[in-house]
């Protein structure tokens, strides 16, 4: 069956607050892999918001493979992440699992994530268009371009426009990196939709010396912004702390990046 509203015939921009997803500005999302705490999102905010990052991120509902890791702070976890957006005046992303939690999600959180283990959760994709927000659509880790594509064609079916793509990562034979990026995927998505496309090297790869290189490779070919983990200790983190940046690593990166011509 073929699209019928996601075409690629105009390009789409997507608002939040007073940005712009596919303007002129490529978007930086940053922030810990979850909210581990009030003190370690709020710190996090501080640091990011001063070195110029656009969007914070936090995962309160995390997904995670093992049953016995840790599931993110929930409730709790998304009223800090509320507390340091106001601190910063930072909008804010956060993923969303579950239709029960949409009210609360939208409420608080600017953008709306889809996870790539939801990208096939057609209930979940059909529930969250209804909801303001613009949505975060990530790319399932097994999932193919028209895979994709079809999902992103599942909110637009039910109305919603303002959807930003997410290239995270497909799984490949080979184990070195923690998924293979697929970077065909920006120029692709680009043209067939016209949405505006980010990328998320740190999922993406899964090791952080990789991040500068998949950054700029990632922005170099069209990219609208990327999403990278930032934690004030990767090492004590309680997820993903092998793919994440601390706050000097980050800097160092965002400061090449902001010379970058594209
Ligand atoms: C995330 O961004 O927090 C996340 C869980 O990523 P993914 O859904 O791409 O695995
Ligand atoms: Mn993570």
């Amino acid at each position: 069956m073929a699209r019928k509203i996601l075409k690629g015939s105009d390009p789409i921009q997507v608002k939040v607050r007073d940005l712009v997803f596919g303007g002129e500005e490529k978007i930086m999302i940053a922030g810990p892999c979850s909210v581990e705490s009030r003190q370690q999102i709020i710190e996090s905010a501080k640091a990011l918001k001063a070195m110029g990052v656009h969007v914070l991120r936090g995962g309160v509902f995390k997904p995670r493979t093992s049953p016995y890791a840790f599931q993110g702070l929930g409730l709790e976890g998304l009223k800090y992440l509320k507390e340091a957006s106001d601190l910063t005046g930072l909008p804010i992303i956060t993923e969303c699992m579950e239709e029960k939690y949409l009210d609360i999600v939208s409420q608080t959180a600017d953008i709306i994530q889809i996870g790539s283990r939801n990208m096939y959760n057609y209930p979940l994709l059909k529930a969250v268009a209804k909801y303001p927000n613009p949505v975060l659509l990530k790319r399932g880790f097994s999932a193919t371009i028209h895979e994709w594509l079809m999902s992103a064609e599942y909110l637009a079916a039910e109305g919603k426009t303002n959807i930003i793509l997410c290239e995270r990562g497909v799984r490949s034979m080979d184990t070195y990196t923690r998924n293979m990026l697929d970077l065909t995927a920006v120029p692709i998505m680009k043209m067939e939709t016209g949405l505006p496309v980010i990328v998320d090297p740190s999922h993406g790869i899964g090791i952080r010396e990789l991040m500068l290189p998949m950054t700029k490779g990632a922005l170099a070919c069209g990219a609208d912004g990327v999403m990278l983990e930032v934690h004030p200790n990767p090492d004590q983190a309680l997820c993903d702390g092998e793919q994440s940046l601390d706050f000097d690593q980050f800097k160092g990166l965002y400061d090449e990046i902001k010379q970058m011509k594209y």
